[in-house]
């Protein structure tokens, strides 16, 4: 069920709606709001690479972070996605405890890729020239055979296929603990089976999460710009397809975004029903303030960067016991999580941004003191 090595998706970011004004300021303004170290751009013409490299935090590790190569519809939403993602990635390895930063890397997909395998040198040879501060691995819109050519010029990259390889089942298994964490916290379900389960993208991480969720017993309902890898899907796991316009608004008990970042946002957050959100996209949530909207509607919504370490959990550790472990630990994180936003009274994403901005606070201070 892999799905192909760039995707053809477009990014189309919501537009600015009220809560969402910020996006209008200027990319430095973004960067500073986030706490980005600093961003790199490299352009070649002879391969027609366009890259860029934001790099979040290094206070804990080097900055880890897939590379996402996708159509953006302009060069402002290429870097709005990788400031967004990249710290995402610090928090991720924060409530991951792991000994990495957050980074991310960008690749505005060029209409023609004529050569791939010039195309991933290239890049290869700029993640080289970070010397180690950025490693790489594979995101949405490429593949662990592009990993394999970025290879070639540099050793800061993971997931090849002579290392751990594609992360995603391990990000689906993450995703799965944290929804039976989820179920049995919010909705007292001691397992999964009668839940029903709506997944907005069956991609790699979608069509391993629908796998796992048919297996407990989860009743499923999808949808996929790709029609060819939703009827797979359907197929497999007895899952009902929607159009891709409806997948938001289902009656449903779990929505697990699997797809592209700010699926809820100013447009979206009115029409959901589930009574939990919680998926393997990043960046779920277009703003903070569409999060309390959420908890406003008594939806829990669970953040993306505590369920969705799988991957790089799988990435980091060598010990497939070891990497399995702390992956199935999702489930303490999120009950944690969630008794913490109940005893505050606080939506759980402003819970968990603050614990992971403690975390990076105390590295840094750490570091500070070395
Ligand atoms: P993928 O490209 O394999 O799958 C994404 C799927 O979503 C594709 O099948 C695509 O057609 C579909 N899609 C795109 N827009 C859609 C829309 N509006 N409605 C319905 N379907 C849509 O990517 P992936 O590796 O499965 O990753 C999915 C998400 O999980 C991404 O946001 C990624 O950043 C995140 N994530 C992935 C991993 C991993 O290990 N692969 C780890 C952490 C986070």
């Amino acid at each position: 069920m892999m799905s192909n090595a760039i995707s053809q998706n477009v990014v189309h970011l919501p537009p600015p709606g009220e809560d969402d004004s910020h996006l209008n300021s200027t990319i430095f303004a973004r960067a500073a709001l986030l706490g980005i170290e600093d961003l790199h751009f490299k352009s070649d013409s002879v391969t027609g690479l366009k890259a860029i490299v934001a790099i979040h935090n290094t206070s804990r590790g080097p900055a880890l972070g897939g590379t996402r190569c996708l159509n953006y519809d302009s060069e402002h939403d290429a870097i709005d996605d990788v400031i967004r993602l990249a710290r995402s990635m610090s928090y991720k390895s924060a409530f991951a405890d792991l000994p990495y930063g957050g980074g991310k890397a960008v690749l505005m997909r060029p209409q023609q890729l004529q050569n791939p395998d010039a195309y991933f040198e290239s890049y290869g040879e700029f993640v080289n020239t970070f010397h180690g501060r950025f490693i790489t691995a594979v995101d949405v819109g490429t593949s662990v055979e592009d990993m394999d050519k970025i290879a070639r010029k540099t050793s800061h990259v993971l997931s090849t296929s002579s290392s751990r390889g594609d992360p995603s089942h391990d990000t689906a298994r993450g995703v799965l603990r944290g929804i039976q964490a989820a179920v049995k916290a919010h909705l007292k379900h001691d397992d999964l089976e009668g839940i029903t389960v709506a997944i907005q993208g069956v991609g790699k991480v979608g069509s391993y999460l629908a796998q796992l969720l048919h297996e407990q017993g989860a009743e499923l309902i999808i949808s996929d710009m790709n029609q060819q890898a939703a009827q797979d899907c359907a197929g497999c796991f007895d899952a009902v397809i929607v159009p891709v316009d409806k997948i938001m608004s289902i009656s449903c008990d779990v929505l697990a975004p699997c797809a592209l970042g700010a699926s809820i946002n100013s447009r979206t957050v009115h029409l959901i029903k589930a009574k939990i959100v919680c998926g393997a996209a990043n960046n779920q949530l277009a703003t903070d303030h569409i999060g309390d909207k959420l908890y406003q509607k008594q939806i829990l919504f669970v953040p993306d960067y505590v369920v969705n370490a799988g991957g790089l959990i799988h990435v980091v550790l060598a010990s497939h016991a070891e990497a399995q472990t702390k992956v199935s630990e999702i489930y303490d994180a999120v009950i944690d999580l969630y008794q913490r936003s109940e005893k505050n009274n606080e939506p759980s994403h402003r819970v968990a941004n603050r614990i992971a901005e403690q975390i990076l606070y105390r590295s840094k201070k750490h570091v500070a003191h070395l």
